[in-house]
């Protein structure tokens, strides 16, 4: 991970996107001082606080989480002390989470399932032990204004989109903004909770927002061209999904017709099956929030991989 000054007092943390779980940070280092997200583990976190120490020796008063994720929520206690603020529906998923379900997948690695001895080594890097959830207490609706770093922070509900309560955090005097995981920059979306409509509709108010830095939940820096990218790629695999549940297709046999095109250098293009099957749901009027088991879900995403493994 690095740290990245973007202006004065400033900063983002940026993991390096190597798969499941690389979230990126920010620190606003002024006044009382808030952190945006912390990372998916303990050791993680603390890795992160480390490189925010160098630049800004005091503890932030203020803690937002976008949304319930647990690689942006699950080192929330090493903020001890610390207003955590994020959307109603953020705190009420973070709650009904559980870490030790990721520790015992993580320990699935000589299961003889080859797809959760796969999901098992995606896990390795990360340490699920000791983990207490720490849900936001301060609650958003719809805005919620800050004023404890002496310069105007807003923070605005945009979902839901990527999940049910996605907050994006605007820093309008600097022009920056931080999406969570309304943006993807250059690796493929997950989406769990919420609508291709809305996606696209956060991603639209991030682009008014006109901004010259937009930090991603996943993925390096970027300006505008982010979320129109990550717009144009939402709607054409939602429009693709179409033709192909008019075909009664499978999701996962879409999802292996479906082009990529541009967006076959994405990183992990496979997790496409999570947005066709998203669109399938959608396309049999199921609700935003339709439960679904993403084990399931990593199943096709496997598959997907193997046959785009194979030659010709
Ligand atoms: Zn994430």
């Amino acid at each position: 991970m690095e740290l990245q000054q973007l202006a004065p007092d400033v900063h983002a943390c940026l993991q390096e996107d190597k798969g499941l779980g690389y979230s990126n940070s920010g620190l606003i280092a002024r006044g009382k001082g808030l952190v945006v997200d912390t990372f998916w583990d303990l050791p993680h976190t603390r890795a992160m606080i480390e490189l925010y120490r160098g630049v800004w020796n005091r503890e932030p008063g203020q803690l937002v989480n976008t949304h319930h994720n647990g690689d942006h929520c699950y080192g929330n206690q090493l903020f001890e002390g610390a207003e955590i603020i994020g959307h109603e529906g953020c705190a009420e998923a973070l709650k009904n989470d559980d870490p030790a379900r990721m520790q015992m997948l993580k320990g699935l690695g000589a299961s003889g399932d080859p797809v959760l001895e796969d999901f098992a080594r995606q896990l390795s890097p990360w340490d699920f032990e000791g983990i207490e959830l720490r849900p936001p207490t301060t609650l958003v609706k719809e805005r919620l204004q800050l004023d404890s770093c002496e310069f105007p922070i807003e923070v605005l509900y945009v979902g839901p989109a990527h999940t049910v309560g996605d907050v994006i955090v605007h820093l309008p005097e600097q022009r920056i903004v931080f999406t969570g995981d309304i943006l993807f920059r250059r690796c493929t979306p997950i989406g769990w909770e919420g609508t291709f409509e809305q996606w696209v509709t956060a991603l639209d108010r991030i682009m008014e927002l006109d901004c010259d830095i937009v930090v991603p939940g996943h993925g390096p820096l970027c300006g505008n061209e982010g979320p129109r990218e990550m717009k144009e790629y939402l709607q054409y695999v939602r429009s693709e999904a179409r033709s192909h549940f008019d075909a009664e297709r499978s999701a996962v046999e879409a999802a292996k017709r479906i082009d990529l095109g541009p967006y076959a250098d994405w990183t992990e293009p496979e997790r496409i099956v999570f947005s066709v099957e998203r669109a399938y749901r959608e396309f049999r009027g199921e609700p935003f929030d339709a439960p679904f088991n993403p084990i399931d879900t990593f199943r096709g995403v496997y598959e997907l991989r193997e046959a785009m493994a194979k030659p010709g």
